[in-house]
């Protein structure tokens, strides 16, 4: 079989590439090529030319130097969760760091070595044996490199800030093919730019983290109301959240309760509002902190309690698993005002899909303590992170779950203060401006002319040089 992908590759150049890759190279009609080319987000449906499944960072090298030479589009992938799906192409390359999966603990220095393809479960297993954490996000199979240069938010951020605030340096291969280290010491400038930029300016290999103390017993969980008192939950959740130490970290979703542990047979599929929570501190002193709002109304379900940090990271995986379809578009607001509050629930009580779940998080804390432009990440002063998104198994009714994800996206939109970038869909040019601001964006277009000046890397939330 023969198609536009296979008959783009300049086989010269594949046979070369061949003597010196470590890892794998997997083309259409090769076994695994069908497994290899899927995302998380099974709305994605797309065949590259060849995938390029590095083992180490000559691989990378290699297969940057192939894709320039050739001149093939290039997508970059770790975990494979983009939500726009911007980590596979049609006809190009994908430069797969999936393989790459080394991950260093110094418990004394209390720092972490993590190449490109970890995930985040892998990271927090293996500092959790030490009782430490890198803060990051709250699925365990979302890749640590995309979620990374974008910026990172979770479980713990409140009490240790972003994923990128714990970076010390960043292994990078650039559009040249080249090899550089970015730090505080080492081209601080791109240091800057990887730090909430996205992939813009190249294939980070390998991060070098600090790591925090936590656990490895934590007080988390969800407290769950019906939707109808969401209005009231919210309202009240808003003036607790004003009192309570930055250990406190939340997230509100809204669903239909899905049929799994912990939820009661008789909840399952009923309209849910749902306060997650993570105490990133001693449990006792969480027990005090948190009785207030799980006291709040008549929950429905409370499965807060004292459990393993690595536990609760697992908890939200069967909720977002791979091969459903999804669509997501995130939006950034100042606070929780009436007018915010009665749109989101009267738009949830409109949920049709039992998969559906969105995610508002709670920001603050020692995220809003670092300035606005010490890192390229945009969103440090917003009060919470919308990701207004719509899910289903199958493609049947999938259309109107994303319409419905579009309608509260809109219907919120006078209150837009911006947007966490790992959570836009593939927008246009002017809204990736708008999510930076005009002096971000434009020192990042700085930053591209100097690492990227051909716009090489540009399937991601991209930053033209031009
Ligand atoms: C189920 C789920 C849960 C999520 N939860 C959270 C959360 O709690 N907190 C949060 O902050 N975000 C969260 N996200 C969003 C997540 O941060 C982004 O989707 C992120 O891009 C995922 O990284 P990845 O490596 O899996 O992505 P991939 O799809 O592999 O890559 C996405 C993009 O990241 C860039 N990229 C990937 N690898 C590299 C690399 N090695 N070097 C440079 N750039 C690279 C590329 O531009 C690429 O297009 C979640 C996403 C999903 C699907």
């Amino acid at each position: 079989m023969s198609t536009l992908a296979e008959t783009r590759l300049d086989e010269t150049a594949v046979h070369e590439l061949r003597r010196s890759f470590k890892g794998e190279l997997i083309r259409l009609g090769d076994a695994g090529y069908d497994h290899r080319r899927k995302v998380w987000n099974a709305s994605i449906d797309r065949r590259p030319a060849l995938i390029a499944r590095c083992a180490s960072v000559g691989d990378v090298v290699e297969a940057v130097r192939f894709a320039r030479r050739t001149g093939l589009i290039t997508a970059v992938r770790s975990g494979g969760h983009s939500l726009a799906g911007l980590s596979v192409c049609d006809d190009g390359i994908v430069i797969d760091l999936a393989l790459m999966k080394e991950i260093s603990v110094d418990p004394e220095a209390r720092t972490v070595q993590a190449q490109g393809g970890v995930l985040l479960g892998e990271l927090d297993r293996a500092t959790q044996a030490f009782g430490l954490v890198v803060p990051a996000g709250i699925v365990t199979h979302t890749g640590l490199a995309g979620l990374t240069v974008g910026g990172g938010i979770g479980w713990t951020m409140r009490k240790f800030g972003l994923t990128i605030d714990q970076l010390l340096s960043a292994d990078i291969v650039t559009a040249d093919g080249e090899f550089v280290r970015a730090s505080d010491a080492e081209n601080p400038d791109l240091f800057w730019g990887i730090r909430g930029g996205g992939g813009n300016f190249g294939i980070v290999t390998s991060f070098k983290f600090q790591l925090n103390p936590l656990g490895p017993m934590v007080l988390a969980g969800p407290v769950a109301w019906a939707m109808e008192r969401s209005p009231d939950v919210m309202r009240f959740y808003r003036e607790w959240i004003t009192e309570v130490p930055n250990e406190v970290n939340t997230i509100i979703i809204h669903r239909r309760a899905p049929a799994v542990d912990p939820w009661p047979k008789q909840l399952h599929g009923k309209h849910v509002v749902i306060v997650g929570f993570c105490y990133a501190g001693e449990v006792e002193e969480g027990e005090r902190v948190l009785r207030p709002m799980r006291q709040f109304g008549s929950p429905l379900l409370d499965a807060c309690a004292p459990m393993p940090y690595v536990a609760h990271q697992a908890l939200f995986d069967p909720g977002l698993p791979w091969g459903w379809r999804y669509y997501y578009r995130g939006c950034d607001v100042a606070e929780l005002t009436d007018e915010v509050i009665d749109t989101t629930v009267d738009h949830a009580l409109r949920i049709r899909s039992p998969k559906t779940s969105f995610p508002i998080f709670h920001l603050g804390g020692a995220v809003a303590r670092r300035g606005d432009q010490e890192t390229a990440f945009s969103g440090r002063r917003a009060g919470h992170t919308f990701n207004c998104g719509g899910a289903t198994e199958t493609a049947d009714g999938f259309d109107e779950e994303r319409e419905w994800a579009r309608g509260l996206w809109e219907a919120l939109k006078p209150h837009h203060v911006g947007a966490y970038v790992n959570f836009l869909q593939d927008e246009s040019r002017e809204r990736v401006r708008e999510v930076y601001g005009a002096d971000k964006y434009n020192r990042l277009r700085s930053l591209k002319r100097i690492y990227d000046p051909d716009n090489f890397f540009r399937l991601n939330q991209n930053v033209p040089p031009d």
